[in-house]
């Protein structure tokens, strides 16, 4: 057999994962370096509400909701939803797709049983794993530096180090510095997938808290999304309120403000609702409970937010069902988001994510500053980076 080269993988997560699964080892002498005493500790996070391992909607409608657009199309093309199914099924995770279209592990699979089995099928290919290994930095003669003061010179590195929240996962952004360092455009991190601050009435909020908008949808800067969204006291989240981001953050960016419009009766149309409010002859909160079918939290919201000349204008009414306007003041604290934009600009590496910097480094997941809705839509542009890394290495040498 020929030399092998040595790969370093810096970080053990989600992408360092699939990463490590496709190197071909025959190849390469590949070597993880985790800072925890365990692999995938966001990845294990994922796993505690709905364990979403990517989403089923058909690949090409897919790759359109992740931003920005294109940067991640050949990478989901080379490994897309089904592919990455077929893999998990193959080193024993079935998976199953849920009511919500997203996908999950069969049910009675753990999130630990499923990264215990990719650890193994990486393990099986003789690859190293070193836990309590915290990269730190460079040597002067630019070998990889470690807390356990070890120093490595690979003949490729591939940087897997995360994004900026959720620290206690050992994904905490210090990497950023290392690289700003070196001359390299690092952006500042910003919350994504995450809550938004609402200056809700006290009367409302109290009665409000942790209660969810069903069947709604919510539309910034004119994209609009059907889903749900929970009213919390620190102001709105859910599943409709993330796949948002990208426009709440650009309205907070420019005006330090940003509006969303909530449609809390998709179903229907603005002409049928005015028609119905126009041909009952009950009180207006009676129209909106019986010839509307509204629930209680959304006759509170509309309440709340409009005056009580606008609540009981049965002509204007009906546009304010289609389209209530809430203020966003802020995003949540950084540490609390799903994931974050930011880090590498994607200026800093070609399209097999190598540094361009630094020749033989390469930066892959939320490293790079790309964005896409949580439900199985971040894991899988992981995965599919590291595929696609993978294939690439294999294939040049
Ligand atoms: C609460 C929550 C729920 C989520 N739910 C979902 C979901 O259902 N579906 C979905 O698709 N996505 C979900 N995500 C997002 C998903 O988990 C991440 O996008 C994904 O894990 C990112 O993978 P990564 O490889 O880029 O980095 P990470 O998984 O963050 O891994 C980075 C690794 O690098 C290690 N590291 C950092 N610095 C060093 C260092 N100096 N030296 C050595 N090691 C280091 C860290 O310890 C960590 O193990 C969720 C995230 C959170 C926080």
């Amino acid at each position: 057999m020929r030399d092998r080269k040595s790969i370093a993988i810096v970080g053990g997560g989600a992408s360092a994962l699939s990463l490590a699964s496709f190197l071909d080892e025959k190849l390469f002498e590949v070597t993880i370096y985790e800072r925890n005493k365990t692999l995938g500790r966001k990845f294990l996070v994922a796993g505690k509400g709905g364990f979403n391992l990517t989403h089923s909607e058909p690949i090409s409608s897919m790759v359109a909701k992740y931003s920005p657009q294109g940067f991640l199309d050949d990478a989901l093309l080379g490994f897309d939803n089904e592919q990455l199914r077929e893999w998990l099924a193959a080193i024993g995770i079935p998976t199953y797709i849920g009511s919500s279209k997203r996908v999950f592990p069969e049910k009675g699979i753990k999130p630990i049983e499923v990264l215990a089995a990719i650890r193994e099928s990486i393990l099986s290919k003789g690859h190293l794993i070193l836990y309590n290994n915290e990269w730190t930095g460079w040597t002067d003669t630019n070998k990889l530096m470690f807390d356990s003061e070890a120093e490595i010179e690979a003949d490729i590195t591939v940087f897997c180090l995360g994004g900026g929240s959720w620290k206690v996962t050992g994904s905490d952004g210090s990497w950023t510095k290392r690289f700003a360092n070196k001359g390299m455009n690092i952006k500042p991190f910003v919350p994504a997938n995450c809550a938004y601050k609402v200056n809700w009435k006290s009367d409302f909020i109290t009665k409000a808290s942790g209660k969810p908008l069903k069947n709604i949808a919510i539309e910034s800067l004119g994209h609009r999304v059907e889903g749900e969204a929970v009213i919390t006291e620190f102001g709105i989240e859910g599943n409709a309120v993330y796949a948002l981001t990208d426009q709440i953050q650009s309205q907070l960016d420019t005006h330090n403000k940003g509006i969303i419009s909530i449609d809390l009766k998709p179903m229907l149309s603005l002409s049928e609702i005015e028609k119905r409010i126009a041909h009952s002859t009950r009180k207006t909160t009676e129209i909106l409970s019986s010839d509307l079918k509204l629930e209680k939290i959304k006759i509170q919201l509309l309440k709340s937010i409009l005056t009580r000349d606008e609540f009981l204008d049965k002509r204007g009414l009906a546009k304010k069902i289609k389209s209530l306007s809430v203020e966003v003041l802020s995003a949540e604290a950084l540490d609390k988001a799903i994931s974050t934009t930011g880090g590498f600009a994607l200026e800093e590496v070609d399209d097999m994510y190598q540094l361009n910097k630094m020749p033989h480094s390469y930066a892959i997941g939320e490293m790079l500053d790309w964005n896409a809705p949580t439900g199985g839509y971040l894991l899988q542009a992981c995965f599919s980076m590291g595929h696609r890394l993978a294939t690439h290495l294999n294939e040049k040498f």
